[in-house]
């Protein structure tokens, strides 16, 4: 302030004594005292958060490519300089900030990324990804950009940009090497701004087929016999990110054929099959799983996808569907392929009428499988072997390295592990005497049914994941 000119030596003295006394801002004290204007003070203010921002931006660094770093500059500066932003500039395809936000997705698509999450930080914003079901870091950017970047995905999912206290969803198309991608976008107020997650939905990165999510082959025959079959219900169960929708269209794509009429309700429509016809819930529209399952019966068809089981008057409709002639594809929320017939019945379904239509259900997982241009033996003292019933001198386990390709984490991609239940005319007979689920998971293991940790650790034996990856998956401990 004395260099710019602004007060003398002796009325800082003054200040520094009077701000002792009182505790306050010495930019305030010396204009309580008058010896600074308003103006003075403002530009006082200006001068000290400058440094301060100097001082913020060594620390990010170390964090930001020199791209985005004067991406941030060049943003910081237009909202200073516009003080609001307007929706024109949020709209404005050379303004930095929707360069710096398309960046942000941008990378998100090229590491392979599931979720966009853009998190207010007491310091910053942070940017994660989660790849392979994990979250990873990506950067960490000034604070003055967080409601620049909310606004920026409010008009991109067409949400309303003047509203914060709500959470709000919106969609938006991203155009992206000759293709279109799906974001969904999601907004959610927190304590320091508006946290956002981005879903993406990259319909090219979605691998069908049930031998590339990583099922054995003997397994991909069994569940073919209840694919081809006319009618019945085929279930797929599992936590959300299981996998499950994947393995449904894979299932669809081997019986999409001209001679069938395939029908899928869905909550979103995550790929597009080409022959079916889907669609989208629309809660808000009156377009329910219950309401479209109704509608769809009268469509003629011959295979439906119901997304998901989640009320019994859903479930009755799909069950009863399945009843007359047609072949019903859903999935529901349980944990394992056995207990998801207890959880029918508590919904409300008459064991008999389960037994009957129900031919198979699948329960899976996914892990993370090892970067195969990385992945090192596991030493042979490692008790691994022993755990696992191996001899190191015949084959090998493998664990995770890291290298470029899998971005250092040593993994990629994922695969599936899983247990499938096929409903025999024995168990069929226990469930409609409603015997124990022990009882019934007796008799599936004396007609061959393998659990989800025994493909698990298969997978571990063929080199695919580790040991730690099936544990966490399962939560069992090996
Ligand atoms: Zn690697």
């Amino acid at each position: 302030m004395i260099e710019q000119g602004l007060i003398t030596q002796e009325q800082l003295e003054i200040g520094i004594q009077e701000q002792r006394k009182s505790g306050e801002l010495l930019g305030s004290v010396l204009f309580s005292l008058g010896f600074i204007s308003q103006k003075d003070l403002f530009k006082l203010l200006t001068i000290s958060s400058a440094n301060q921002e100097e001082s913020e931006q060594d620390k990010y660094n170390a964090d930001i490519p020199l791209e985005i770093e004067n991406l941030v500059k060049q943003s910081s500066s237009l909202f200073q300089r516009e003080g609001a932003i307007g929706k024109k500039e949020l709209d404005s395809a050379y303004s930095p900030l929707v360069n710096l936000v398309e960046k942000i997705i941008v990378d998100g698509i090229q590491r392979s990324a599931t979720d966009i999450h853009i998190n207010p930080d007491a310091k910053g914003v942070r940017i994660r990804y989660r790849v392979d079901g994990v979250l990873q870091h990506s950067m960490f950017l000034p604070n003055e950009l967080l409601n620049p970047i909310v606004s920026r995905f409010k008009v991109m999912g067409r949400m309303n940009i003047a509203e914060s206290r709500i959470p709000q969803d919106g969609s938006a198309e991203f155009p992206y090497k000759n293709r279109k991608l799906d974001l969904r976008i999601s907004t959610f107020p927190i304590i320091g701004g508006e946290n956002v997650v981005v879903r993406v939905l990259d319909k090219s990165k979605l691998r069908i087929g049930l031998e590339n999510l990583g099922f054995f082959d003997e397994d991909i025959e069994k569940l073919n016999e209840s694919i081809q079959l006319p009618f019945g219900m085929i279930l797929v169960t599992g936590p959300t990110g299981s996998g499950k929708t994947t393995t449904l269209y894979s299932c669809l794509s081997i019986i999409n054929t001209v001679s069938r009429n395939i029908f899928t309700l869905e909550d979103p429509v995550e790929y597009q099959l080409p022959m079916a016809r889907q669609s989208q819930i629309n809660v808000k529209a009156g377009l329910t799983f219950a309401t479209g399952l109704r509608s769809i019966l009268r469509q003629d068809p011959d295979v439906i996808l119901v997304g998901e089981m989640r009320d019994a008057e859903t479930a009755e409709l799909a069950i009863r569907a399945s009843l007359t002639g047609h072949l019903v594809f859903s999935t529901i929320h349980t944990n394992d392929a056995i207990s998801s017939i207890a959880r029918i019945i508590d919904i409300g379904i008459d064991p008999f009428l389960i037994s009957t239509t129900i031919d198979c259900i699948v329960a899976q997982r996914l892990v993370r499988s090892l970067c195969e241009e990385c992945k090192e033996s596991v030493p042979p003292f490692s008790p691994q072997y022993s755990k696992l019933g191996i001899d190191p001198s015949t084959s090998q386990l493998f664990r995770p390295k890291g290298c470029p390709a899998c971005d250092g984490s040593g993994f990629k991609g994922r695969s599936v592990i899983y247990e499938i239940l096929k409903i025999t005319p024995k168990i069929r007979d226990l469930i409609n005497v409603k015997a124990s689920l022990e009882e019934v998971r007796r008799q599936a293991a004396t007609e061959g049914f393998r659990e989800m940790h025994e493909v698990a650790l298969e997978k571990v034996r063929r080199g695919i994941t580790t040991l730690d990856e099936v544990s966490h998956a399962t939560r069992m401990h090996f």
